[in-house]
């Protein structure tokens, strides 16, 4: 149970379906809700419970959601499976335009780039919807000064799953953001059916080729290449068992890092 002062109530004013099981939304933002790029919020809604302790037949579900929006726009956008029979998920799809959303008051997370020594290469690898914290990212323009090279790998089942697609398009011929200086260089990956113009292995798989820094046209490099992980559970587990051993690690107490990574579940 969360305290009422911890959270604001938002409004949903926007929603887009991908798939029938993927989904974007936008709420509201309070003025006084201040993220980084790459940090996630955490969101509430209401769900009946006819043993609420409280006795009033409902009690508020949490879950953590990284933040796909920018932090200077007027909004926060989030993106979302439908988990079958999720507690949250469920809630959710039920919503509409104009309803509420809680939203905690603090950001969090560590899927920043804060933390870096600094690199010329920022390459970020996501699966499924753990892409949502790399398109905030990309919104922050300090890292097209600060990096040469910025990686998007994107790696789904299915095409259709493949979210922000247009977006990630936009940004490299968006003169705002490719006249500060870095490359954008995006590599959707699509793993369970035949699609063109898109690699088709896991991305460990891809990386120990070395398809993938073929593909970007980078060698990933310690001193160079910075790293960020973020989505299933497993590849995160073999993608940086596999990083470590060619020297990336994630940050320490004291020492800057070359790698980072937030499992999305
Ligand atoms: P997913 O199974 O994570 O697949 C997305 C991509 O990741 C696919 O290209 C898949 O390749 C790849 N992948 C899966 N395991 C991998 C591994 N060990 N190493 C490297 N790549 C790997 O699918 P999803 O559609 O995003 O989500 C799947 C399920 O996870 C959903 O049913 C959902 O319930 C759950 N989920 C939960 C949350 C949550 O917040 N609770 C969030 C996202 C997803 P392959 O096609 O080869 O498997």
């Amino acid at each position: 149970m969360i305290a009422a002062e911890k959270y604001t109530n938002e409004t949903i004013t926007w929603s887009r379906a991908w798939t029938p099981n993927l989904f974007s939304f936008r709420l509201t933002r309070s003025p006084s809700f201040r993220f980084t790029a790459g940090q996630f919020a955490r969101l509430g809604v209401r769900r009946e419970d006819s043993n609420a302790l409280d006795g009033s037949g409902w009690r508020i579900v949490w879950r953590a959601y990284s933040i796909v929006s920018a932090t200077y726009h007027d909004h926060l956008e989030f993106c979302s499976v439908l988990v079958p029979e999720g507690e949250f998920t469920s809630e959710l799809e039920r919503l509409t335009t104009g309803d509420t959303v809680y939203v905690e008051k603090n950001s969090y997370g560590f899927l920043t780039t804060e933390r870096f020594a600094p690199g010329r290469d920022l390459w970020m690898l996501a699966t499924g919807t753990g892409l949502a914290p790399f398109v905030s990212i990309l919104w922050e323009r300090d890292h097209w000064r600060t990096y040469e090279n910025l990686v998007v790998v994107h790696s789904v089942r299915e095409g259709a799953e493949l979210a922000y697609r247009d977006t990630i398009a936009s940004f490299s011929s968006a003169p705002e953001f490719v006249s500060l200086g870095a490359k954008l260089r995006y590599l959707p990956i699509v793993t369970r059916e035949p699609y063109s113009e898109t690699l088709h292995e896991r991305i460990p798989t891809l990386l120990r080729k070395g398809t993938l820094e073929t593909a970007a046209d980078l060698n990933l490099d310690v001193a160079r290449s910075r790293l960020m992980l973020c989505g299933n559970p497993s590849m995160i587990k073999e993608t940086r068992e596999l990083l470590a051993g060619q020297g990336f690690a994630t940050p320490k107490r004291l020492a800057p890092g070359t790698l980072a990574v937030e499992n999305y579940w």
